[in-house]
């Protein structure tokens, strides 16, 4: 793949680094950036209107393995695993400052790689940098313990040490920010790692290589393969030189590097998806739970892991809500990362779309009602959106949760309605899911709240909201969704392993075999 066309360079020239992110020289190894052993070279191409927006490496396995031995030698090598974690937090606090002051360039970049709007990219910044921040104060608070032997002559302790190589692979809908929930942690833990983030979305990972690299933070500690996962990604769960892989992503993928991961028994961390129940009590602040309901259901139109996409609504109320949910669905304007009108943007890509559609198409065959949407946009729907992947919020009532679309996930702009009429009735619905990412329950009752609250089989809950999450707080999954979890303390345990240390400070013979 090499650039094709005057028009392509035009939009190229636009780039917010255009010596990063268009020369085709993107895997950095070594804390240099040099070109796949391929040669092989791939388009980035905004999802809003089509254009060529940066030109990358397209990684190869033997790219991923020179990744993977930096960063064994690195680790091995004691230059950041054995610096004091207090140091490593502080360089963590750099690295937000440096983000910070190139904030524009940044969220630039993921604007044209995701065609997410530019103020949507800048929060998501803003959540990057907030990342590093509380990871920078984190490191080095945690010094082990002292276990109790209860034996005078024995000193006992647990220490904590970086757990070694970390492999991380990343998703396309908030590409930086997935990859900073794993990035921050294991620089704070002092591992070294090989990030592979989605093929599609490559340009911010990029960038903040090239912040570590401003940094100086040792060469090999930080590691970067672009390039598409059955030939960049595969190996890094596979090799006996990684001791982690994090990964973010599908439930199909995610089962497969549990799989291979398995061969070499190293640990495992997955993020996976989930099809995450939003139940409307009928004494909820209806204005509020509607409004949430649209915002759980569509933000970044409905790509996003813990999207409210299912929603559980009190008979009661059930018409009245979906009618005005409709109403409102109906007037979200679709637009371009720079249309100011906008309110949320394409799908990542025309596969993307298919699978959204079909996802539909499955749930009219099986008898479910489309409300408004269920197609993608055209210029009737507005100007230009058929240049990109654009698809109409999508709300489908008339749903029973054996259906497909109660079941799978859509990761587009699609919600469906179930109704319950009973406290039981709710909870078993929104529990019936091979998922556990989210969910949310609405109502005035607060002792109904925290009742549904514990009974909910998800990593996260929010009562009367949808979507707040704080790098402070543990986010992950039950079920399917996935193993471990990322971000607050436990985000930071992930990328270290526990180590008893015991001294017996008065050494005797045992006697338990004879001396002869
Ligand atoms: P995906 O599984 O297709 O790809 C994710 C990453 O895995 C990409 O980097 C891809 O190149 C790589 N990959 C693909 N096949 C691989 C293989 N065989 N070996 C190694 N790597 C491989 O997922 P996606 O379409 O990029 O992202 C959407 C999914 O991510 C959704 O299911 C969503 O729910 C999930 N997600 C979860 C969270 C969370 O926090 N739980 C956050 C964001 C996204």
């Amino acid at each position: 793949m090499t650039l094709s066309s005057n028009s392509h360079q035009i939009v190229l020239e636009k780039s917010p680094n255009p010596e990063l992110l268009t020369t085709g020289k993107s895997i950095f190894i070594n804390g240099a950036f040099g070109p796949s052993d391929s040669g092989e070279t791939r388009e980035i191409n905004c999802p809003a209107n089509g254009e060529q927006v940066a030109l990358v490496s397209e990684a190869v396995e033997s790219d991923s393995v020179r990744a993977i031995e930096a960063a064994r030698k690195s680790f091995d090598s004691g230059v950041w695993s054995s610096v004091q974690a207090p140091e490593r937090g502080r360089f963590l606090l750099r690295v937000a400052q440096r983000i910070t002051e190139r904030k524009e360039e940044f969220a630039l970049a993921e604007t044209l790689d995701t065609g997410k709007r530019i103020v949507e990219a800048r929060i998501d910044m803003d959540d990057i940098i907030a990342c590093f921040e509380y990871f920078g104060r984190l490191a080095g608070q945690d010094a082990g313990r002292i276990v109790d032997a209860n034996d005078a002559n024995v000193l006992s302790r647990i220490a904590y040490e970086p757990v070694g190589v970390a492999a991380m692979i990343t998703p396309w809908n908030y590409p930086l920010l997935q990859a900073a929930w794993k990035i921050a942690p294991a620089l704070a833990a002092g591992c070294s790692f090989v990030l592979k983030p989605a093929e599609l979305t490559p340009s911010t990972a990029i960038l903040m290589m090239d912040v570590l690299r401003e940094l100086e933070l040792p060469a090999g500690v930080a590691n970067l393969v672009t390039g598409a996962g059955a030939r960049a990604g595969a190996i890094l769960s596979e090799h006996p030189d990684v001791d982690l892989v994090s990964f973010t992503g599908g439930l199909i993928t995610g089962r497969k590097i549990a799989a291979s991961a398995a061969g070499t028994v190293k640990k495992v961390a997955l993020e996976l998806g989930g099809k995450n129940p939003n139940v409307i009590f009928a004494d909820a602040d209806f204005d509020a739970a509607v409004d949430n309901a649209l915002n759980g259901a569509f933000v970044h139109s409905g790509q996003v892991c813990s999207a409210g996409a299912r929603l559980v609504v009190e008979e009661s109320i059930a018409e009245k809500f979906v009618d005005e949910l409709v109403r409102r669905a109906q007037q979200i304007v679709l637009g371009g990362p720079f249309d100011e009108n906008a309110e949320t943007g394409p799908l990542i890509s025309a596969d993307h779309l298919a699978k959204v559609d079909a996802y539909v198409k499955a749930g009219i065959a099986e008898g479910a009602r489309v409300r408004c949407g269920g197609r993608a946009a055209t210029e009737d729907d507005g100007a230009g959106l058929s240049n990109g992947h654009f698809y109409l919020p999508t709300v489908i009532d008339q749903v029973t949760s054996k259906m497909s679309v109660a079941q799978d996930e859509a990761f587009g702009p699609t919600v469906t309605v179930e109704t319950f009429s009973t406290e039981d009735e709710a909870v078993a619905i929104a529990n019936d899911t091979v998922y556990g990412l989210a969910g949310a329950v609405w109502t005035q009752d607060a002792g109904r709240a925290q009742r549904v609250a514990g009974r909910l089989r998800h990593g996260t809950i929010w009562i009367n909201d949808y979507h707040p999450y704080l790098p402070q707080a543990e986010w992950g999954g039950f079920g399917q969704s996935g193993v471990g979890r990322e971000l607050g303390p436990t985000g930071l345990a992930e990328y270290q392993e526990a180590k008893h240390i015991y001294q017996n400070l008065a050494p005797q013979v045992t006697g338990w075999f004879a001396a002869k």
